[in-house]
């Protein structure tokens, strides 16, 4: 039993059907990477991961039990948490007032100690207003208001877009950390490169169908698909 089994989920917008028989697996502490194209599907398989969304069909097992359909509320009291591609950071408060507010409402939630320990660079902007922090700071607190509240699961959506090259290799080693922290992680990424410098497997989405499952070096060594399923010369 894998910890997150998804099974031939079909997930629509109203008329529009966007997931085709989607269908992942997720190990305990892997970083598995969702790519694809604009509009392949990746955010809302993410939402639909979360219970934003409902699929029309299919299942989503969490350590072998349905979850889909439940409220969001509930999928992330089980430990999973969907730090969103708009960044869930207060600009009106500060860094360690985000991270108290993240952490109200948890069952075992970190203390600041432990989380600074793994954020060294949050615990120097603690008393910094959300507003003023560098976008690779707000998406560095925003991973880390899943984590203080303990989530198993973190899904990553398109945590390295609109960010500098140096950022991103902060923002790498940020993920990295949440692996020796024995977390699981589902990232979804158009910086096919860097995502595929630190996943141990690889989904790739076309149009709302699962074209590929693999690994980063069998997805890089494959210059077909890497052109016709990401864009990428
Ligand atoms: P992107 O990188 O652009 O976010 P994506 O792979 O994450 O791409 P999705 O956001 O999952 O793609 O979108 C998949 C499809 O669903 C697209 O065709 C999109 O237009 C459509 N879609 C997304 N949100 C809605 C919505 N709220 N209502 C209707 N259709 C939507």
């Amino acid at each position: 039993m894998s910890l997150l089994e998804v099974d031939r989920i079909n997930t629509l917008y109203g008329d529009s059907h966007i997931l085709f028989d989607v269908s992942l697996r997720v190990e305990e502490n892997e970083v598995v990477a969702l790519l694809g194209r604009n509009g392949a599907g990746k955010t809302t398989t993410l939402l639909t991961l979360m219970g934003v969304l409902a699929p029309a069909s299919g299942e989503i097992r969490l350590r072998g039990k349905p979850i889909q359909g439940m409220a969001p509320a509930r999928i992330a009291g089980l430990g999973v948490q969907l730090v969103p591609e708009e960044r869930a950071v207060f600009g009106g408060l500060t860094v360690e007032e985000n991270l108290r507010v993240a952490a109200l409402t948890a069952k075992d939630a970190w203390s600041l100690d432990k989380i600074y320990d793994v954020f060294p660079r949050l615990r120097e902007r603690r008393k910094s207003s959300g507003r003023t922090l560098s976008g690779g700071e707000q998406q560095m607190l925003s991973i880390a208001r899943a984590l203080i509240r303990d989530a198993r699961i973190i899904l990553l959506d398109e945590p390295f877009e609109g960010l500098a090259p140096l950022i991103v290799r902060d923002l790498v080693d940020v993920t990295r950390r949440l692996v020796a922290e024995k977390r699981t992680v589902v990232i979804v990424e158009q910086n096919v490169a860097a995502a595929l410098s630190f996943s141990d497997r690889v989904y790739g989405l076309n149009n709302g169908h699962v074209v590929y499952e693999g690994t980063p070096a069998d997805l890089s060594g494959n210059t077909t698909l890497m052109h016709e399923l990401l864009g990428v010369h």
